[in-house]
């Protein structure tokens, strides 16, 4: 048994102190405030918060790398050197996120991710997000064009036989022929199916929402903006409350007034803080090779030799800074780093603080720094 004690936890809005009891993985009590005296009757390592904050673990659906390792270098030592920085860095579960590259390539990082599922180091996988390669060259971003494709479903197919049943979301371009289609192919199979890298107008998205597309990937990046006579699939996507959206909030990505207006119309339970991060996340700037292109990295920023951003280097924990320096409320900001990416890839009992839940969580100290991550009850 695990008795976290003298921790605060968020509680509708407010934040509570509390003593948090973990056993066999699960959280078994929460103590709050008048019932804190308790604890005295609970034996186990006691771990004291220090009047810290506890969140539940975090989920990033969408990372690429870290600590200089590409998951598409389709190796298990990628995979397991992802796995530990998001541990370090408060993500207790991930999808394995591909680029767009050749079916080898995919079919490779796929049996990787076989081997090291359930032998993770760190975080959890709690799957593959397939980011393309069926997705828009005119709206490409760092996605390498070589790789990119029309909607194939005997190759998704192939896709999801090798996987066996791991894929939970792909990223698509709808307007691309056999789009629909491929929606239709992708939901029959409980897949969350995604949009961005796509110039889907707004009545192609509406569409394509009608199909079940219902999650927009790195919303308002590698899309079209907002206009007021040609709205486009962004707007689309914020007017339909079943569709959620990723938010990728690093203080460059997103302008704090678009981050402040995606949970102002979406709520926290319909917005996903994810990281995108590529391999220099947690190494710092200089050139990297990632999806087939070089990129640079300075001052933590990410991009093609043209300027275009190419994916990040933030991590969930600060995401999670960024979120509530611009004035996201701290509870808002936790649901939807942990409890809405829960819902999203439909894993019933992970993301929230509470009885019951698998006990992974994470100590946070005022900066936001990682104090201490619990992955299923035992400490990272
Ligand atoms: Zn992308």
């Amino acid at each position: 048994m695990t008795i976290i004690k003298n921790v605060r936890i968020t509680q509708g809005q407010e934040l509570v102190a509390a003593t948090v009891i973990a056993e066999g993985g699960k959280i078994q009590r929460i103590l709050v405030e008048e019932s804190l005296g308790v604890t005295e009757s609970f034996q186990g390592n006691v771990v004291d918060g220090n009047n810290q904050l506890l969140i539940p673990g975090m989920i990033d659906v969408h990372i690429h790398g870290a600590h200089n390792f590409d998951m598409m270098d389709g190796t298990v030592e990628s995979i397991q050197a992802v796995s530990k920085a998001c541990a370090e860095t408060g993500c207790t579960s991930f999808l394995v996120t591909s680029v767009s590259s050749s079916l080898e390539a995919l079919l490779q990082m796929i049996e990787q991710t076989k081997r090291v599922i359930g032998k993770e180091q760190g975080a959890k996988i709690a799957g593959i997000h397939l980011e393309g390669p069926y997705l828009n060259v005119e709206k490409k971003g760092m996605q390498n064009p070589v790789f990119l494709r029309h909607p194939d479903l005997e190759e998704m197919k192939t896709i999801l036989d090798v996987a066996d049943g791991l894929i939970k979301m792909v990223t698509i371009a709808p307007e691309l022929p056999g789009g629909l289609e491929l929606i239709d192919f992708l939901k029959e199979r409980g897949v969350v199916v995604a949009i961005a890298h796509s110039n889907a107008t707004y009545e192609e998205a509406q569409m394509a929402f009608s199909k079940g597309a219902s999650h927009i990937t790195h919303c308002f990046n590698a899309m079209p903006a907002i206009h007021h006579r040609a709205p486009g699939l962004v707007t689309a996507a914020l007017e339909d409350d079943s569709v959620s959206v990723q938010a990728i909030v690093d203080g460059v990505h997103l302008h704090p007034g678009i981050v402040r207006l995606m949970h102002k119309i979406k709520g926290p339970d319909k917005m996903v803080l994810t990281t995108d991060a590529l391999q220099a996340m947690g190494v710092g700037d200089g050139d990297y090779l990632f999806g087939g292109h070089q990129v640079t990295v300075t001052d933590g920023v990410a991009r093609l030799q043209d300027g275009t951003l190419a994916s990040s280097t933030v991590t969930m924990n600060r995401s999670l800074q960024f979120s509530t320096s611009f004035g996201i409320p701290l509870a808002d900001t936790i649901e939807m780093a942990a409890g809405t990416p829960a819902r999203v890839l439909g894993i019933a009992d992970v993301g929230q603080i509470k009885e019951g839940f698998v006990a992974d969580l994470v100590l946070l100290d005022e900066e936001f720094n990682v104090l201490t991550t619990w992955i299923d009850g035992v400490e990272y």
